[in-house]
């Protein structure tokens, strides 16, 4: 292998180490872009307090009086 060959090899490398790492910080920029997109709204039928908590729970207890709420769905 002669010198031309080895430049090219390393802008080659240059080149695709670039990609490689916007690739990935789109992704990430698309992954976590908004901090919770798919968190779930409850209203408190006991006090009326309204919070949010995680998507992957179906019922949530207030954090003002403890009471156990359903999601509101939209
Ligand atoms: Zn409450």
């Amino acid at each position: 292998m002669n010198i031309p060959h080895l430049l090219a090899l390393y802008v080659a490398l240059a080149l695709g180490a670039i990609c490689v790492v916007g690739f990935v910080s789109e992704f990430r920029r698309r992954h976590f872009g908004p901090a919770h997109p798919e968190d779930r709204v409850f209203r408190c039928g006991k006090c009326g307090f309204v919070y949010t908590d995680d998507a992957d729970v179906d019922r949530s207890r207030c954090t003002q009086c403890g009471k156990l709420n359903e999601p509101i769905e939209f």
